[in-house]
């Protein structure tokens, strides 16, 4: 599909394009394998000779579908599902940096990709420096090292809801001549595209916003194509030289600028396995065909609970950066001048303690680990997803210890904001 059409097109139209007398809605491809009329066909397939399909673990038709609508939404050339947005972020460094390696990350990231950085990939002989997103453009060209190999970051940080200054990243990354790669999830093209702004690859958990439904765990890699290897042959081998496991082909040479998302999928896909189901690609897509009406919505609704808390005398502090007066204000209007998220932080008053009592008095929010979808809910990270951490690391990751991490929904907006005053007259 063209470019030319709005979002709210895309995520409708795109993916799927049924032939004469084919299903009018996508299929789910629910095989494992793909039929050849001849050897030498197939053959030609597991030289990367030819584009098709034979295995499940690699590429399904239904999953090709949902990628390219997802890679159409953000304006990149190429894409891949995953089977959860962890997937996506470990293939998106460790597609470009191997043992011996180096990653430069803002220290607010999900703390799933945090501990996948600092501690699993650490294992794997990755070395990883932390740096502030307010860093100084000097402080940040400090981080980097001879063997760095990509910068990662998120648009807006889960759940310290950071607005990252997308530039200042790509403009450090492409000083030292390595990628930004930047986490999308909680923005959505919808949102914000990151490509615009000088990003080159971009990673989804599609399990949030996207799906929207909280059905399905899956993510999704999209490459811009803007970054070029191939002028870095020593930095990136594995994408400028000879591949033994596929007859020695060189996938700048062969893909042009499909070839990072192609070593992904024939490489780590391959070897790795963390393939989405068709299943849930068909989920996802339902999901995807009304992003463009539930992204407003749940901005538009957190705004107004956001401006409701502030207000309420049991509240210590809010963070929204749809807020006039927040830290990231300004940053937000210019990167997501349309809205920002649905998810607010906030603390009371009465601190941790307080913050768990009125969380057991919610009615209509319900405690999940989970956000971003069409149901209102509330996380305690430090109880929780963050659990692991110690104060200090909670300081860094921007995770106060009192922080309450409210999702707001598309539920009707009093409603809402009448559950919380409920349950936060319940908190002395
Ligand atoms: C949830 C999340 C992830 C991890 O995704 P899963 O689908 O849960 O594996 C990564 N990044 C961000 C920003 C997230 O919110």
């Amino acid at each position: 599909m063209s470019r030319e059409y709005g979002k709210e097109t895309i995520c409708i139209q795109s993916g799927w394009k049924p032939k004469n007398g084919e299903p009018r809605v996508l299929p789910i491809y629910q095989s494992t394998t793909f039929k050849y009329e001849t050897s030498e066909q197939m053959g030609r397939l597991f030289d990367l000779e030819e584009s098709g399909f034979f295995y499940t673990r690699l590429q399904n038709p239904t999953n090709e579908c949902v990628a390219r609508k997802i890679c159409e939404l953000e304006g990149g050339v190429a894409a891949m599902l995953t089977s959860s947005g962890q997937a996506a972020n470990y293939y998106a460094v460790f597609n470009i940096c191997e043992a011996g390696g180096h990653v430069v990350m803002s220290s607010t990231v999900y703390g799933g990709t945090f501990n996948l950085l600092m501690v699993t990939m650490k294992k794997m002989g990755i070395e990883c420096t932390v740096v502030d997103p307010d860093a100084t453009e000097e402080e940040l060209n400090g981080a980097f090292r001879e063997n760095t190999k990509c910068v990662l970051a998120e648009t807006i940080a889960n759940p310290a809801l950071v607005v990252l200054d997308i530039e200042k990243f790509a403009r450090a990354a492409h000083d030292h001549q390595v990628p930004l790669i930047v986490d999308n999830t909680f923005a959505t093209p919808i949102n914000c595209r990151p490509f615009e702004w000088g990003a080159d690859i971009v990673t989804h958990s599609t399990t949030k916003y996207m799906d929207g439904h909280g059905m399905c765990v899956g993510g999704a890699i999209v490459d811009s194509g803007n970054f070029d290897w191939s002028r870095y042959p020593d930095k990136y081998p594995g994408l400028c030289e000879p591949d033994e496991s596929y007859h020695g082909i060189t996938y700048t040479e062969k893909f042009g600028k499909l070839a990072y998302i192609t070593k992904a999928t024939s490489q780590l896909m391959r070897d790795l396995g963390s393939s989405q189901s068709p299943q849930n690609a068909f989920l996802l897509n339902i999901g995807l065909e009304t992003l463009h009406l539930r992204v407003p919505r749940h901005c538009e609704n957190a705004l107004k609970v956001a401006a409701y808390l502030e207000k309420n005398e049991k509240v210590a502090w809010v963070n929204y950066p749809g807020l006039e007066g927040n830290k990231y204000y300004d940053l937000a209007k210019k990167y997501m001048p349309e809205g920002i998220c649905g998810v607010i932080s906030f603390g009371l008053k009465g601190g941790r303690e307080a913050a768990g009592k009125m969380m057991d008095h919610l009615q209509l929010a319900a405690i999940v680990t989970h956000v971003a979808d069409a149901r209102t809910c509330v996380l305690h990270p430090a109880s929780h997803t963050h659990r692991q951490m110690n104060d200090e690391q909670l300081v860094e990751a921007g995770v106060a210890p009192d922080l309450i991490r409210l999702s707001v929904g598309i539920e009707n907006v009093d409603d809402i904001i009448r559950d919380l005053g409920q349950a936060l007259e319940a908190v002395d």
